[in-house]
């Protein structure tokens, strides 16, 4: 969906975790917008996942019918060859990946943002609360204030791109921070920076007006 060479993948643990259903749904359908963007992580998630169901046949030691491969190869090989499929129906200047587009009940003109502050607006994804979802829409050139992280926080840019302490995010790069960083992202001059940021915990903010909004902002 971008011309965008995608160079922030997810790390080994968030895709294993993914693949066990063992993380928070905020963290889960973040990972699933990066995945339905990102041709690499969706083949490494295809091999985690074939790793846990050779486990799970290993446990079970259920005796597979002689034919059973040769019968899946061909249910596989029955569907559509790829060239034959008609294309997915284009979506007119869709922003928001499929898995997203749920959770808002459509593209960008169904966000309900908030402002948040300089420019920075907000809208929070319905979840379950152990760990919360939010869209980030930054201005161009706009910063979203200094901070730490008390937990993880994983940052999916969508649109136009940000830059911090660390590197420059792009569409479908994911940053992943935890406790130990401490950053300022600011989105490129070019184009206001739109990204699906998720955290387990509230951010650490250096500024006195942050940290007061902090508790309305639910940040
Ligand atoms: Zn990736
Ligand atoms: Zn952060």
């Amino acid at each position: 969906m971008t011309m965008h060479q995608i160079s922030h993948h997810l790390t080994d643990s968030l895709l294993m975790a993914y693949a066990a259903d063992a993380l928070p749904e905020a963290f889960s359908l973040t990972v699933a917008t990066h995945i339905s963007m990102c041709d690499e992580c969706r083949a490494r998630l295809g091999a985690f996942e074939s790793l846990g169901g050779a486990v799970l046949e290993r446990s079970e030691a259920v005796a597979m019918a002689e034919d059973s491969l040769s019968a899946t190869l061909a249910r596989i090989r029955g569907g559509a060859p790829v060239r034959d499929r008609p294309a997915p129906p284009r979506k007119a200047r869709g922003v928001l990946p499929a898995p997203l587009r749920d959770y808002v009940g459509g593209d960008l003109d169904a966000v309900r943002w908030r402002p948040i502050g300089m420019g920075v607006k907000q809208a929070i994804l319905p979840t379950s609360r152990e760990a919360s979802a939010r869209l980030l829409y930054i201005p161009a050139g706009a910063a979203v204030p200094d901070h730490g992280h008390r937990g993880t926080e994983l940052t999916l840019v969508l649109q136009g791109a940000f830059v911090d302490e660390t590197d420059r995010f792009g569409p479908g790069d994911i940053e992943v921070a935890d406790e130990d960083m401490h950053h300022m992202p600011v989105a490129d001059i070019g184009d206001d920076c739109i990204c699906l940021a998720a955290t387990d915990a509230p951010l650490r903010f250096r500024g006195m007006i942050p940290r007061l909004a902090q508790p309305f902002l639910r940040i």
